[in-house]
Formats: structure tokens, sequence, C-alpha cells
């Protein structure tokens, strides 16, 4: 940190980019979206974004010119970055790292790749899995267009990231192992872990992805329903129960899964409750 100005890594494109602007946006961070500069200060929150590439990110980190980052967790594998470690799960850029083989190739387990070729761009956490199982494969490095290694015969195999797998089946590939799950994660270094504005951050953001999934739910309720509306409502702690301005009715305020609403409102509504209000929520620290 340098003046006490947090410098946070921020991939500059790619598929983990928009989701990590997203974030850090509704952490807190006013980062506009028409500044091309690369280091962009964010002066009301003594922070500074550095858009870089995503692969280049944890080794920024290593090497002290970024507090603070994201990225997929298997770059962080990939770039083997001693002394950086994953702060938080971020929930998206989900994907798995797969042993794949052409569809009518004779392979169907990994113990059959020995001695075969397998064209990868994430040679570090291959020729670790190859070696934990003890297979004796080559490694092809390849930076793209993996999938097209075994057409045109540079590989027996390839090892490649995968969301959906769409790619895989189009490309007429047919996966055999998943050697790695990955998401994208908040990277420190580990020194830095515990560093004021590190902590700071890193609240702002799990606060946030806590929040995501939830919804505060308001309502009144008339006090001869109060019992059987709260034993509806599954909250994280009791709801809150307010007398109103009115002798006969209690508001209650609960904060609910959002994927709970479609089936809770209708109950609520028979047992009584009206002036129901479903409210997002920014932040949440349980
Ligand atoms: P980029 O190449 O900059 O788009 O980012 C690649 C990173 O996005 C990977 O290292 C993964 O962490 C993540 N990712 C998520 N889904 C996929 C996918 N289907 N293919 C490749 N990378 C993915």
């Amino acid at each position: 940190m340098i003046n006490g100005i947090l410098r946070i890594a921020v991939p500059s494109k790619g598929r983990l980019a928009e989701p990590t602007l997203t974030l850090l946006r509704a952490a807190g961070l006013p980062i506009p979206s028409d500044d091309r500069r690369l280091l962009v200060p964010i002066p009301d929150q003594n922070a500074e974004i550095l858009f870089a590439r995503t692969d280049d990110i944890p080794t920024l980190i290593r090497d002290d010119a970024a507090d603070v980052g994201v990225a997929g967790s298997n770059q962080l594998l990939e770039h083997g970055s001693d002394g950086v470690e994953e702060l938080t799960r971020l929930g998206f850029g989900a994907c798995s790292l797969v042993l794949a083989v052409p569809g009518d190739s004779p392979i169907v387990g990994v113990h059959e790749l020995a001695g075969r070729r397998i064209a990868t761009s994430h040679p570090v956490v291959l020729r670790s899995y190859l070696a934990e199982q003890g297979i004796a494969a080559e490694v092809v490095t390849l930076t793209g267009s993996i999938e097209l290694a075994p057409m045109i015969g540079a590989a027996e195999a390839v090892c490649d990231l995968v969301s959906t797998g769409e790619t895989l089946r189009q490309n007429g590939l047919r996966p055999i192992e998943t050697i790695l799950r990955s998401e994208a994660v908040l990277l420190t270094a580990a020194k830095r872990r515990d560093a004021a504005g590190v902590d700071v951050l890193r609240t702002a953001v799990e606060s946030v992805l806590a929040a995501r999934p939830k919804r505060y739910l308001m309502l009144n309720a008339p006090d001869g329903a109060l019992d059987a509306i709260i034993a509806l409502l599954p909250g994280i702690d009791a709801p809150t129960v307010l007398p109103l301005a009115r002798s006969d009715m209690h508001a209650v305020h609960a904060v609910v899964d959002a994927a709970d609403l479609p089936r809770l409102l209708h109950p609520l509504k028979e047992a009584g409750a009206s002036g129901l209000l479903v409210l997002p929520i920014e932040h949440l620290i349980p």
C-alpha cells in the first residue's frame, strides 16, 4: 500500500471483467465506466484500480504491484504465486479444468493417457495432477485453440477449462475427468492479509455477496394472526415486530431468501398479512 492507497487489480477484459466491476461498484467503489486509463484513482475510498490481464493478477500481487485483486482460482494455481492467498470466493466465473479426448478415442480413463500427449494452457496444474496420479504423459503447452490439438494431430487429449461443456461437444471431444473446479476469487499477499484496507474491502465485498440472494420483507399483521404469520417466516434471525400507530396491528420485518419468496407470499396473504413490501438488500453482515 503506497501512501495508504489500496491498489486493486481488476481484469481489464475477458469473462471475469464485468462481474468484477459490478461487484466492486456494489461494494462502494465508484469505478467510472468511461475511463480508458489503466490506473484509475478512487480518491473517496483511498483506493486505485489497476486494470490488468487476469492471468497476470496473481503475479502482480506477489510482486507488490497490487495489494488485492480478482482472478480465477485456477489462475492462482497456474501462475504459481508463492505468498498469494485467496481471501474470499466470489460466486462467479465458475468453471472446471477437464481432461478430454476425441469422441472416437479408445481412451476411457486417465491412466490410459500414459505415454500420450495432452494439449493445455494450464501446464502447471496439469503436471501436478499427472505427478499425483503417477501418469507419465507429455504436456504440450499451447496458449489458445486447445480443442483443435487432437484434430490437427498435435495431441491425443486436451486439458481445458469448461463451464457448460458445449465447446468441447462442438469440437467432438468427450470429457474423461475433472481435475479442478475453479471460480473467481479475491486475492491478496499473505503478508497483507490483515492489513486495514484489505480487511475493509473484504468486509464490503463479502457483505454484498451475502446480500445478493436475500430480500427484506415487510408486512403488516393483524394481532390475531401475528403468531401464524411469524411461523411462516424463515428469516436469518427472529423477525422484527414493531407496533403500528393503530392498536390492532404490528409490522413484521424479516430477511428472507429471494428463492423462498414465490412460495411465501401467498400463504402470508392468506394468513392475513397486508401491505407486503419486498426490498433488495445492498449489504448484509450476518
Ligand atoms: P479470460 O480468459 O480473461 O476470459 O478469463 C479466463 C478465466 O475465466 C479462467 O481462468 C477461468 O477462471 C474463468 N472462466 C470461467 N468460465 C470459463 C470457461 N468456460 N472457459 C475459460 N475460462 C473460464
